[in-house]
């Protein structure tokens, strides 16, 4: 019979909820019989710091890495774009699957490394809606009841999420802004501006050092030099400026000097 669809729905009703001391048991390796079974005719999201991570590994340019490796499927009822790894269209394999293995193994997605866990995040964490585990069970998959258990946070640590997940924090908490609860639809040269700064790295750091960007912002040196150098740092910086720039708030400071001259325009036009 084949897998039930994992819904949202589904995953919040039915999936045993797991904590982070939660034991279940599992193991991948060469040695099954599914192996790399699970990189094929998957669907992948990619986060801004999953394609910073493939992007750097590949020695490629975050533009050519998003036009060769990715697809955004995007459709007005869709409010931002996700990314997706491309499959290839004919096997439908992972562009990074081999017979060893994974080719990127040390910066595979956040989705590959965390599997067969899922994460459910409720959007208003509370005493009663806390993020929780879950696990992921797929008839293709035989490593369920395999090796020795082991607690969720071994697992976690193990595949080396830690850092996806800090580096994913002001991600998440761009996608569940109200703002898309409330109006919610951007226009399309800010959507432009939502993918530039979510997964086009290289784009980014010539628009804040190529442009006049810096003329208007009050960024300290210290912060100037980190970003020129330091793509965490400037993945960081672009989901502070994504939240200025969509939603208006005030997590960059513009220098005194512009805000006055805008001052003066303004009142200049409505005379
Ligand atoms: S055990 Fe599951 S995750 Fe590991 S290779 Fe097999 S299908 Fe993939
Ligand atoms: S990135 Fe690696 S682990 Fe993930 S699907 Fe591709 S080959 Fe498999």
């Amino acid at each position: 019979m084949p897998d039930t669809p994992l819904t949202a729905d589904r995953v919040v009703r039915e999936l045993p909820r797991l904590g982070r001391d939660d034991v279940f048991t599992f193991r991948c390796g060469p040695d099954l019989d599914c192996f790399t079974r699970c990189c094929q005719d998957v669907s992948i999201v990619l986060t801004p710091y999953d394609v910073l991570r493939l992007t750097r590994a590949l020695g490629l340019e975050s533009s050519e890495f998003l036009e060769r490796h990715t697809i955004s499927p995007f459709t007005p009822e869709q409010k931002i774009p996700v990314v997706l790894l491309r499959m290839d269209p004919e096997t439908k394999r992972c562009p990074f699957v081999s017979k060893d293995g994974c080719d990127v193994y040390r910066d595979r997605p956040w989705a590959c490394r965390v599997y067969p866990l899922g994460l459910a995040e409720p959007k208003h964490p509370s005493a009663e809606q806390q993020p929780f585990h879950f696990l992921v069970r797929e008839d293709f998959c035989h490593g369920h009841g395999c090796g020795a258990p082991r607690m969720v946070r071994q697992w976690t640590e193990e595949q080396g999420i830690e850092a996806y997940d800090m580096m994913g924090r002001s991600f998440t908490d761009l996608m569940l802004h109200d703002f898309w609860d409330r109006d919610g639809s951007l226009p399309p040269e800010k959507l432009a501006m939502y993918f530039t700064g979510c997964y086009d790295i290289d784009a980014f750091r010539r628009f804040v050092f190529d442009t006049r960007f810096l003329d208007l912002f009050e960024i300290d040196e210290a912060r100037v030099e980190a970003l020129r150098s330091d793509d965490q740092e400037l993945l960081d910086f672009a989901m502070q400026w994504l939240r200025f720039a969509l939603f208006g708030e005030k997590t960059l400071r513009v220098k005194r000097p512009v805000m006055e001259a805008r001052r003066q325009a303004t009142a200049a036009e409505a005379r």
